[in-house]
């Protein structure tokens, strides 16, 4: 008997497009002739209220690429699952970022008590929070830029304490630096700062998006990725360059045609290479990661550092994605990756 899974799309992030056409790529790759003897797929939508969709109106927005158009916004989801819900052996989890990726979804996925792929709550949350993330990495003995957690509160505070806060994060941090919010993806609400005008306005942008801030010491580096697989034995791929020429890798280059390129090896020395792929897999165990990350990092040519920027437990997975694209360069084709992340889910799975 076929496998049944369940692949679960959409969500109520900013990244729900990607998730749409990282979706579309694996249901292709579930129709591979050896997958297609092995699994039977059923999608699932999640639209921008979070309400869950049957299979049927999965299958159309696959087709068509387009979201779903919401009415009106719900507040509060009380859920009717489609009743395809029930026959799902192991579910296909494919959302970027908040309410699919920081540990949420893992959460109800783990109290309906079947496997799934990829992270379970810790390494999902851990993966999320920039600071959470850095705490670990930083326990880990992982190297990282300087950095410094804030709250909303703080920035948007009384006019006292607000000045304050910037002197400080002037003295301890510098310029130029990196505001973001702590949890999010794809580059949103994250600005760079050269002086304590732009800090100010970064500060207030960042707030809008989360109650958890981080402000990162800005480094001059080259961006280099590296894909983790497995569960307690990960293993790493080749790595890759992002190269792009925008001040920073920010929302719009991301995702304008053209605009940036991934170079598959990186162009950097042998011994650069292989230290980031050990410090990728121990990045993916100090979060406790499963099934897949892709961690990014900052090697600074100068003086020969590698540093860590952060994990993503469910990285972009079109087939043209970094995550997919170092693998197919290690060997590992994108029906084979699909495949092996289904097994490592059903091995992860409690007994
Ligand atoms: P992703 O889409 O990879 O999940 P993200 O939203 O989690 O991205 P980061 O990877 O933390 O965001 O940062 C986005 C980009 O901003 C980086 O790729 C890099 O170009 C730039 N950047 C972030 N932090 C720093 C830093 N400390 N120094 C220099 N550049 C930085
Ligand atoms: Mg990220
Ligand atoms: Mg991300
Ligand atoms: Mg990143």
């Amino acid at each position: 008997d076929k496998i049944k899974v369940g692949l679960l799309f959409g969500g109520r992030s900013g990244e729900h497009e990607v998730s749409i056409n990282s979706a579309r790529s694996i249901l292709q790759a579930f129709n591979y002739p050896e997958n297609l003897d092995k699994y039977a797929v059923i999608p699932f939508y999640i639209d921008k209220n979070g309400c869950w969709h049957s299979a049927a109106t999965a299958r159309q927005i696959l087709t068509s690429g387009q979201p779903l158009a919401i009415e009106r916004e719900i507040k509060v989801n009380i859920w009717q699952f489609p009743t395809e819900v029930s026959e799902i052996e192991v579910w296909f989890p494919i959302l970027h970022g908040p309410n699919g990726e920081d540990g949420t979804l893992q959460g109800l996925l783990t109290l309906m008590r079947v496997a799934f792929v990829g992270s379970g709550v810790l390494g999902s949350c851990l993966g999320m929070d920039k600071i959470a993330m850095k705490t670990a990495f930083a326990a880990a003995g992982l190297p990282q830029v300087k950095y410094k957690a804030i709250t909303r509160s703080q920035v948007w505070s009384n006019a006292c304490v607000f000045p304050q806060l910037c002197d400080q994060i002037a003295e301890e941090i510098g310029y130029p630096c990196f505001i973001k919010p702590a949890n999010l993806g794809s580059s949103v609400g994250i600005s760079k700062a050269r002086n304590l005008q732009e800090l100010e306005a970064a500060l207030d942008s960042a707030a809008s998006y989360d109650r958890r801030i981080i402000v990162e010491a800005g480094v001059t580096a080259r961006e280099i990725e590296c894909a983790v697989l497995g569960n307690d034995n990960p293993q790493a791929s080749l790595v890759g360059e992002i190269t792009f020429d925008s001040d920073f890798y920010d929302y719009e280059t991301k995702y304008t045609d053209g605009r940036s390129s991934m170079v598959i090896p990186a162009n950097i020395p042998d011994k650069i290479a292989n230290q980031v792929r050990e410090m990728a897999v121990e990045a993916f165990k100090a979060v406790d990661a499963a099934g897949l990350s892709r961690v990014d990092f900052f090697y600074v040519e100068k003086t020969g550092e590698v540093l860590i920027n952060e994990i993503n437990t469910l990285p972009g997975f079109t087939n043209f994605s970094m995550y997919p694209q170092l693998w197919k360069a290690t060997s590992l084709e994108f029906d084979k990756l699909v495949d092996k992340l289904v097994q490592l889910a059903l091995e992860r799975q409690e007994k």
